[in-house]
């Protein structure tokens, strides 16, 4: 999976990007969102919280209340911004409980001998391509990385700086 400080720091750049300076406490309140998934790492990883029903939470919540929400509306982005990127990291089950698949997106864009090419792929571990991580949905992971290496600690002290700056001289 991507690093803790990597989903944290894609959490930090999306909210300093949709709310105002004002809306400093909503900010903080949303950051959770980004993260929360990896709470299924107590049930079973990449599946329980790791799926496209998850997103819909906030969304049906909406419903329910009967009311469009800035705030619900950006939790599900969070939400899926996380389900999202751990796709292209080792697959997720998108569609658990309903399939015990699990989805591994793979995507490639640059210079080949005839040009400039893109690939977009997935693979569903144990049908189409070799084993890879997620193969079969199993209760728990021996480790969750906070900060994997210094690209990832650079992209993390940005999205910090990011998001203080955008929210720090606001008092709440
Ligand atoms: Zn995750």
């Amino acid at each position: 999976m991507p690093d803790e400080g990597l989903h944290l720091a894609l959490t930090l750049f999306i909210i300093a990007s949709c709310l105002r300076e004002d809306e400093r406490k909503a900010a903080i309140a949303l950051i959770p969102f980004g993260l929360l998934c990896d709470l299924d790492s107590l049930f079973v990883h990449r599946a329980t919280l790791h799926n496209i029903f998850v997103i819909f939470i906030p969304i049906i919540i909406m419903a329910i209340r009967r009311e469009k929400s800035k705030y619900l509306t950006l939790a599900a982005l969070l939400l899926a911004s996380h389900i999202f990127m751990d796709a292209f990291y080792n697959g997720v089950f998108l569609f658990y409980p309903f399939s015990q698949e699990s989805y591994n997106l793979k995507f490639w864009f640059g210079l080949k001998e005839r040009g400039l090419s893109a690939l977009f792929t997935w693979i569903v571990p144990g049908k189409v391509g070799e084993i890879v991580y997620v193969v079969k949905p199993c209760p728990s992971v021996p480790e969750i990385g906070i900060i994997g290496n210094g690209t990832e600690l650079t992209i993390l002290i940005f999205a910090l700086l990011c998001f203080f700056f955008r929210f720090g001289r606001c008092r709440i």
